[in-house]
């Protein structure tokens, strides 16, 4: 088991505002280091397919629309301008206002992005946080390959708890389908999962959703899970505290998968 901390992030306050530009940072990230962002959400709003009972950026008012996104040019002329500047980073990450994959064009921006990557900063590494929601869609798993670390989020084993933490936009979503795909991801190349853990209610830590959860992550065999807890309460959910993280890291890495917890976490 490892545990990190990112003094940096102590403190924030909930909502936090939305990133004001398609690059930005970069930011001091626990599990990243310098870590410059993309956000291919645009800037208006959170454009997202789940309602995550704790997104720090507050609510999803609605399922976003394929005209609501950057165009891939903006995008791709937005990150040129970042990889040229004098900015230090160690990773470029794809996270920002939203959920990166649900972009009607992120396999050409992701494709994009790596030529950019490989011509104007060789090393620097490409990172994607994403929820997961699209991972049945080949086109995008298939860009997996051009991005050096994926990281999935997985909060709930079963659909009663998703529907409850992660509450998704568009009905069709189903998590037990969203853990068969990364059971078969998971058995072809490394798999790093992440999952936001807290209690209330809902709550993913105790009872019947934990149990799901962890037979979900067991069943999916990731590489590793990172654990970690809010740093803020929101409504009638509240982080965990360090025993409890540890208990849960415990049975994560006694059913052979490392478990990484943070103190501190956004999504
Ligand atoms: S997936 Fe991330 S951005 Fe989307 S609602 Fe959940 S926490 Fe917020």
């Amino acid at each position: 088991m490892t545990r990190l901390r990112n003094p940096s992030e102590a403190g924030r306050r909930y909502p936090v505002p939305l990133q004001p530009g398609l690059t930005y940072g970069p930011i001091a990230s626990k599990r990243l280091g310098k870590s410059l962002g993309i956000n291919l959400s645009g800037t208006k709003r959170k454009l997202c397919d789940y309602n995550c009972v704790y997104c720090f950026y507050g609510k999803t008012f609605a399922p976003p629309r394929a005209e609501e996104f950057p165009p891939v040019d903006s995008v791709l002329s937005a990150v040129s301008e970042a990889l040229t500047s004098d900015v230090e980073a160690d990773w470029l990450t794809f996270s920002g206002n939203g959920e990166s994959t649900v972009h009607p064009d992120f396999p050409a921006i992701v494709r994009g992005v790596r030529g950019l990557v490989d011509e104007i900063r060789p090393g620097l590494r490409i990172a994607l946080l994403t929820n997961a929601s699209t991972v049945t869609d080949a086109k995008v798993t298939t860009s997996f390959d051009w991005i050096d670390f994926p990281i999935l989020k997985l909060d709930a084993g079963d659909q009663t708890g998703f529907k409850r933490i992660n509450r998704p936009l568009i009905p069709r979503i189903r998590v037990e389908e969203l853990i068969e795909r990364l059971r078969e991801i998971s058995a072809g190349k490394k798999l790093t999962l992440q999952s936001v853990l807290f209690d209330g209610d809902p709550t993913n830590v105790r009872g019947r959703a934990y149990r799901n959860w962890i037979k979900a992550v067991e069943y999916i065999k990731p590489d590793a899970v990172q654990l970690y807890s809010l740093d803020y309460q929101v409504g009638s959910i509240s982080p965990i505290d360090v025993e409890t993280l540890d208990r849960i890291a415990s049975e994560v890495s006694g059913s052979g998968v490392q478990a990484i917890t943070y103190i501190e976490e956004r999504s």
